[in-house]
Order: structure tokens, then C-alpha cells, then sequence
């Protein structure tokens, strides 16, 4: 594989994308994943594209216009906050949620243009959004919008969603909950143990798309063993639904030591789902896949569990977990 064939999206306004006061999602998370893709040698290997903003139009692909407008409003203001209490409004936060889906649309852009086999946005994956709200320190859900941007700008009709981030990814699962061409699976910690609560194994999808979701909670302190049973099952889902398109949530805040969650994964477990996802896609024809970096508040586990992903894409035959 030619090395411009893995493409980065991240750039100044992604960076901006960040709370301040000490919150866990602050705006340094991107400078710490660049900075281990250049120590490990990695910085010159891969494509970096600059984020643009995403367009109005873009942006209600997804949530409504109603809600759009609410961000743009607050945004002006830059008090109070766009939800309960974890996403705080700050002055020029629509622009900055707006980069976040602008860069998930670029990486959209360069595999469905063929211009990248692989696509890995860091400060992307926020998949707590929901199509009329703000949720869990995520604005806009740039998961959604290119859900939809892959069908309606794309032709695409069925979208494979895979996340690992430590939290359950709702934003996605409940605006897709009925619908059967966005195969869904997710391992998180459960939700009685964490926000948001919900993903338990029995959502699994309602009236036509009833199966096509997989929601695999694990116990808090789940490590690799763990995680690799379940990601059998994953694996085993994607089969049975093939799409075309994979998008790849890989939040590094299931990795052990992260301050706000309870799973203990190495960053081997995000290689091991890259490579396989990548293999996944390559045998269904397309191989397409777009990793988003999700949460991870540890920064050290970001750096090294994003990067793993990308060296992942660059190179399969990185090293797994499997003996
Ligand atoms: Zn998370």
C-alpha cells in the first residue's frame, strides 16, 4: 500500500474543539496524538488533511435545524451550557463542533474519491449527540451526519458502525434504532455502571431492523481477555450483515487508566479491531474504514491507542493480541 493511502484529518480548528476549567475533553487531545505519530515515526507515512467547516446543510443532514440554530445562538453567547451540565457553550463552539464534522466529511470525501484507503480523524467519533440535543460532552454527531452524507451524497445503502469507546455510543444507536441498513455494534461498559446507562444486550433494534444491532456491555475492570470474546461477536455480526462502508468509533477511554471510566484494555485491543475491520472491508469488497478517536481522557492512552490504530492502517500486519 502506497503510504499516502491512510489520510489524518486534523488541523487547528479541530484542536479548538474543547472545553476549559480542567474538563476531561480539553483542547490539548489532538497536539498529544500528533506528537506520538511523529515519535513513532509515523507523522511522515500518512496523508494530513486540514478539517474544513461543515456547511449548514451538512450539519441538518443529521440534527435539526431547530437544534443547529440553538448551538449558533449559544455560541454567540459562549455561557451556560448546550445540555444538563456536561457540554458546556463557549464562545465560537458552533464553529468548532461544526470543524469536528467538516473533518469527519473530508476523511467521508478521501475514501469515497479513492483518494485514501484508510481514514483516521482524532478529534471525531461523538457519538453522544442526538439529532435534537447535546449530550456527554458531544455537540454535534459527526457519526450521524456522515451516516447520512454516505447515503444521501454517496448512494451508499448499508453503513457498518463499530465502536469500542468505554461509553455506549446512544447518539447513534437511538437515531438508527429502526433502521436496518446501519448494522450497529458496541463495546462498552455497562450501563448501570456508567453514563449513559443505556446499551443493554437486548436493544438490538426495533420493528425491521430488529438484529441488526449488537450491544455487548462488559463488567467494569474488563481487560483484553475480555474485550476479545466479545469482539468475536462483533465480528461475527458484520458477517452476517455486510455493508459498505465501515465506520470505526475507537474512543481510547476503555484503555486502563483512563480518569472518568472502568475498563482496563492495552491499546492492543484498538489495533486488534482496526486490523480486523480492515480485513472485514477488504473482503466485503470495499475496504473502506473511518476510525474516529471518540473520548479518552487519559492522554497518554490517546496518544498511544490512536496511534496504534493508525500504524494498524498503515501496516496490516501489525501486532495483534491473539497468541
Ligand atoms: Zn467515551
Amino acid at each position: 500500500m502506497p503510504p499516502s493511502a491512510v489520510t489524518v484529518v486534523a488541523g487547528d480548528a479541530t484542536a479548538r474543539y474543547g472545553f476549559a476549567s480542567g474538563h476531561p475533553f480539553g483542547t490539548d487531545r489532538q497536539e498529544h496524538f500528533l506528537r506520538e505519530l511523529s515519535a513513532q515515526g509515523l507523522a511522515g507515512a500518512v496523508r494530513v488533511v486540514a478539517p474544513r467547516m461543515a456547511s449548514d446543510g451538512e450539519l441538518a443532514l443529521f440534527h435539526t435545524p431547530a437544534y443547529v440554530d440553538f448551538v449558533q445562538r449559544r455560541s454567540v453567547r459562549g455561557d451556560g451550557f448546550l445540555d444538563g451540565g456536561d457540554t458546556p457553550a463557549f464562545k465560537g463552539v458552533f464553529e468548532a463542533a461544526g470543524a469536528v464534522v467538516g473533518a469527519t466529511l473530508v476523511a467521508v470525501q478521501a475514501l469515497m474519491s479513492g483518494a485514501a484507503r484508510r481514514a483516521f480523524v482524532p478529534i471525531a467519533g461523538l457519538h453522544h449527540a442526538a439529532r435534537a440535543g447535546a449530550a456527554g460532552f458531544c455537540v454535534f454527531n459527526d457519526c450521524g451526519v456522515a451516516v447520512e452524507s454516505l447515503r444521501r451524497e454517496h448512494g451508499l445503502r448499508r453503513i457498518a458502525y463499530v465502536d469500542i469507546d468505554a461509553h455506549h455510543g446512544d447518539g447513534v444507536f437511538y437515531a438508527f434504532e429502526e433502521d436496518g441498513d446501519l448494522v450497529f455494534a458496541d463495546i462498552h461498559e455497562d450501563g448501570r455502571d456508567l453514563f449513559p446507562g443505556t446499551g443493554a444486550r437486548e436493544e438490538s433494534g426495533r420493528g425491521a431492523a430488529a438484529g441488526t444491532k449488537l450491544n455487548l456491555p462488559l463488567a467494569p475492570g474488563a481487560g483484553d481477555e475480555e474485550f476479545l470474546s466479545a469482539w468475536a461477536e462483533v465480528e461475527a455480526h458484520l458477517e452476517r450483515f455486510p455493508s459498505e462502508f465501515i465506520l470505526f468509533q475507537c474512543g481510547a477511554d476503555s484503555l486502563a487508566g483512563d480518569p472518568i471510566t472502568h475498563l482496563r484494555y492495552s491499546e492492543a485491543a484498538h489495533a486488534h479491531a482496526a486490523k480486523r475491520l480492515c480485513a472485514i472491508a477488504d473482503a466485503q469488497g470495499h475496504g473502506r474504514v473511518l476510525g474516529m478517536g471518540g473520548g479518552g481522557y487519559n492522554r497518554r492512552n490517546l496518544a498511544r491507542a490512536w496511534t496504534a490504530v493508525v500504524r494498524t492502517f498503515l501496516d496490516g500486519e501489525s501486532a495483534t493480541i491473539h497468541g
